[in-house]
C-alpha cells in the first residue's frame, strides 16, 4: 500500500501507477490518457476480465481493453446479446427471455415467445431495427448487486421463470447469496459481466437467423426461439464477415455434392451418404493417393470384418468407454457389434502369427469403414457422418523405434496434404483424459515420445492438456482451407494398452517373448469427410488429376454426335476421364450447362473439328487452347490407360 488512501497497480510494461483508493477500470485508464479513456472497454485485472466500473485492488496488474484486444469483439457481441433481449421484451411483451451468451462468430439469445406470437426471419429487421434506436441512444450498462433471495423475488413478479430458475440452481448449488445484474435503458438482466461501458461502442450489427433450442439443451423441456446475430466494431469488418459467410454459402458441400453427383444424403439413412458415380471416382483417387504412401513407406494392407462378435470390443476396452456410441445387433443367438474403429480387427490379425523382432516395425494399413451412432442432431454433410471409411494404419513397434515412425507419419501427412493443395498444417499434441486407461508410467513415456518426435523435426506444435484418447495421448493434424477454415483430419496415437489386452507379442532378440507398441494413425482421418473438406476448399472445382470428369465433349449438332462419341472413345482409351452432352440443344446451351458442371476443359466439335480429326479445347482456367488432336490433348492432362 502506498500512501493513506492510496493505491498502486501494475501496468503491463512493469511500470507502477498510483491511484486513489477505491479507483475503478475507468479512472485508471483516464489517469494513463484521455486516448486511453475514450477507447477503453473493459479492464483486465488481476487475472480476469472486470467493468471498467470495478474498483481495482492494491498490487494488482492491470491492462486496459479496447477493440484492438481479441476479447473486445466477444465483449461487445455480449454486450448485443442484452441489446437484442432489450428490443425483443419490448416489441414482443410478455417474452420470457432465458440466457444469450456470445459465441464464436456472433452472439444468440434464446426466447419463449409468448403463445400465439410467431417469429420469423421476417421479423429480424424489425428487432435490429430496434436494438440500432438502443445503441444510438447509448445506453450505459449498470451493474448491480443483491441478495439472490431479492433477484428471485424480483424476476417473480417479472414474470421471467427462467431467470428465477437459473438463481434457484445458483443457491442450490453453488451456494450463490448475492447475483449480479446488469441494466440497460430499462432492460435488466441476470448476468456475472463483465460489459462494455455502453451500448454504443456495438459499430455495427447484424442478425443472421433464427433456430429451435431447447431450454437447457434439454429435448424434454420448452423448445425455445433462438435468434443469432454477430457484431463489430467497424461496418467494413462486419461486411467481410458477411462476404466470407456468403463464400462458405456458396461452397457448401452439402449444396454442390449433389449438384456435380458426388453424394446424397436420404432420410431412409441419416448421417450415412450415398455415394454417386463422380463422388466414387473423386474417393478412388483419394485413395490412390494414400495407397501411393502405403507403397512409398512399407505398408502393407489388410481388410477385416465390419461386424464383429461383441465379446471382441469388451477385450479391446470399447464397450466400457464406447458403447453408447455404438451399434449392436442380434444374430443366431450372439451378440454383434458394428465396428467403431478398426483396432481389434487389426490386433486378431497380428496375434494371428508369430513375429519376430526382426518384422518391426509392422505397419499394417486398412481402408476401414466403420459405424457410429452419433445423435441426428450433430450430423452435418459429410462432416459429421455416422459411417464413413478410414485410412487407417496400426504401426506395431518396439518403444525406441516410437519416435522414427511418429515422424515418418508426419512426413507423409505433409506430402499427402500438399498434394490436395493444403500447405498450412497445424498440429496439436493432446494428453491424458480423465478417463483413462493404463499406469502413470506409460502415459509418461507415451507423450514423451511423441514430444520427442515433435521436437526432433523442429515443428510447431499446440497442447491440448487432457485431451488424448482414453488408451494414449495422439497428435492430430489440422489444415486450413482456401477461405482460411481449420479441419481436423489425420491423427496418430500411441497406444501401450490394446497390445495387453490382446496379448500381443513378438519374440526379442533374447529370445524371449515381448509386447509390441501400437501406433493408431490415419493420414487423412476419414476419407469422405476429407472429401468434404476438398469439395470446399476448391468450391467443386477440382484441379484437373482430381477432377472425377476431366472434360465433356460437345457435339455442335447432332451429325457431329458420331464424331463426338468417337473422340470420347478415344480419350479414355488414353486415360482421360471423359463424358459427352449429346443432348439436341445449342452449344451455347451446352456450354452453360457444362459450366455449372464445372468441368476443367470442355472439348467442342463442330464440321470443322470432324473434318481436321480435331478438338477445340476451352480450358476453365486458361481459356481457348484451340484446336487440338485428340492424343495431344490426352497427353497434355498426363493422362495415362492406367489411371483413374
Ligand atoms: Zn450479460
Ligand atoms: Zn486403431
Amino acid at each position: 500500500m502506498g500512501a493513506m488512501g492510496q493505491i498502486t497497480v501494475k501496468l503491463p510494461d512493469g511500470t507502477p501507477l498510483e491511484l486513489a483508493a477505491d479507483a475503478t477500470g475507468a479512472e485508471a485508464a483516464a489517469a494513463i490518457g484521455p486516448g486511453l479513456a475514450r477507447a477503453a472497454l473493459a479492464i483486465r485485472a488481476g487475472g480476469e476480465l472486470r467493468d471498467l466500473s470495478a474498483s481495482l485492488a492494491d498490487g494488482e496488474e492491470i491492462s486496459i481493453i479496447t477493440d484492438r484486444d481479441p476479447e473486445a469483439l466477444e465483449l461487445i457481441r455480449h454486450d448485443a446479446a442484452h441489446v437484442m433481449a432489450e428490443a425483443v421484451v419490448d416489441l414482443y411483451p410478455g417474452t420470457k427471455v432465458t440466457i444469450g451468451p456470445p459465441i464464436e462468430s456472433g452472439f444468440y439469445y434464446d426466447f419463449e415467445f409468448p403463445p400465439e406470437t410467431r417469429v420469423s426471419d421476417d421479423d429480424l429487421a424489425r428487432i435490429e431495427e430496434a436494438m440500432r434506436a438502443h445503441i444510438k441512444a447509448d445506453e450505459s450498462f449498470e451493474r448491480r448487486d443483491i441478495p439472490a433471495a431479492e433477484a428471485i423475488e424480483l424476476f417473480r413478479e417479472q414474470g421471467q421463470d427462467y431467470k428465477v430458475e437459473l438463481i434457484e440452481d445458483l443457491v442450490r448449488d453453488e451456494g450463490t447469496e448475492t447475483v449480479s445484474l446488469y441494466r440497460n435503458g430499462p432492460f435488466e438482466d441476470l448476468c456475472r459481466g463483465p460489459h462494455g461501458p455502453s451500448t454504443g461502442r456495438i459499430k455495427a450489427l447484424k442478425l443472421s437467423s433464427l433456430a429451435g433450442a431447447y431450454w437447457r439443451g434439454d429435448e424434454n423441456r420448452q423448445m425455445l426461439t433462438r435468434i443469432y446475430g454477430t457484431a463489430f466494431f467497424s461496418k467494413a469488418d462486419l461486411e467481410a464477415h458477411l462476404e466470407r459467410i456468403e463464400q462458405a454459402k456458396a461452397r457448401d458441400h452439402r449444396r454442390l455434392g449433389p449438384e456435380l453427383g458426388i453424394f446424397m444424403l436420404r432420410e431412409e439413412a441419416p448421417g450415412m451418404p450415398f455415394w454417386l458415380p463422380n463422388g466414387t471416382v473423386l474417393l478412388r483417387l483419394i485413395e490412390a493417393e494414400v495407397r501411393e504412401q502405403l507403397r512409398r513407406r512399407g505398408y502393407v494392407e489388410i481388410a477385416t470384418p465390419q461386424v464383429l462378435d461383441e465379446e471382441l470390443w469388451h477385450r479391446s476396452g470399447h464397450w466400457e468407454n464406447y458403447r453408447d456410441d455404438m451399434y449392436f445387433m442380434d444374430s443366431d443367438d450372439r451378440r454383434f457389434a458394428l465396428r467403431p474403429m478398426n483396432c481389434p480387427g487389426a490386433c486378431l490379425v497380428f496375434g494371428s502369427q508369430r513375429h519376430s523382432y526382426r518384422e518391426l516395425p509392422l505397419r499394417m494399413a486398412e481402408f476401414g469403414r466403420v459405424s457410429r451412432n452419433e445423435r441426428e442432431g450433430v450430423l452435418h454433410g459429410l462432416l459429421r457422418v455416422r459411417a464413413f471409411t478410414q485410412d487407417d494404419a496400426h504401426v506395431y513397434c518396439t518403444e525406441d523405434q516410437i519416435a522414427d515412425e511418429v515422424i515418418d507419419i508426419c512426413e507423409a501427412i505433409d506430402e499427402l496434404y500438399a498434394r490436395f493443395g493444403f500447405t498450412d498444417v497445424r498440429v496439436e499434441l493432446s494428453t491424458r483424459p480423465e478417463k483413462a486407461m493404463g499406469t502413470e508410467e506409460q502415459w509418461a513415456k507415451a507423450e514423451a515420445a511423441l514430444t520427442e518426435a515433435l521436437e526432433r523435426q523442429g515443428r510447431e506444435y499446440q497442447i491440448n492438456p487432457g485431451d488424448g484418447a482414453f488408451y494414449g495421448p495422439k497428435i492430430d493434424f489440422h489444415v486450413t482451407d482456401a477461405l482460411g477454415r481449420s479441419w481436423q483430419c489425420g491423427t496418430c496415437q500411441l497406444d501401450f494398452q490394446m497390445p495387453e489386452r490382446f496379448e500381443l507379442s513378438y519374440t526379442g532378440a533374447d529370445d524371449k517373448p515381448h509386447r509390441p507398441v501400437m501406433i493408431h494413425r490415419a493420414l487423412l482421418g476419414s476419407m469422405e469427410r476429407f472429401a468434404g473438406i476438398l469439395i470446399e476448399h476448391y468450391a467443386g472445382r477440382f484441379p484437373d488429376w482430381l477432377a472425377p470428369v476431366q472434360a465433356i465433349v460437345l457435339p455442335v449438332t447432332d451429325r457431329n454426335a458420331d464424331y463426338g462419341r468417337e473422340v470420347r472413345d478415344r480419350l479414355a482409351e488414353a486415360g482421360v476421364r471423359v463424358t459427352i452432352d449429346e443432348r439436341s440443344e445449342s452449344v451455347g446451351k451446352k456450354i452453360r450447362a457444362a459450366e455449372l458442371g464445372r468441368y476443367p476443359y470442355m472439348l467442342v466439335v463442330g464440321d470443322r473439328e470432324q473434318e481436321a480429326g480435331a478438338i477445340a479445347v476451352r480450358s476453365h482456367d486458361e481459356g481457348e487452347l484451340g484446336a487440338l488432336g485428340v492424343e495431344e490433348f490426352a497427353a497434355r492432362l498426363g493422362a495415362s490407360p492406367d489411371a483413374g
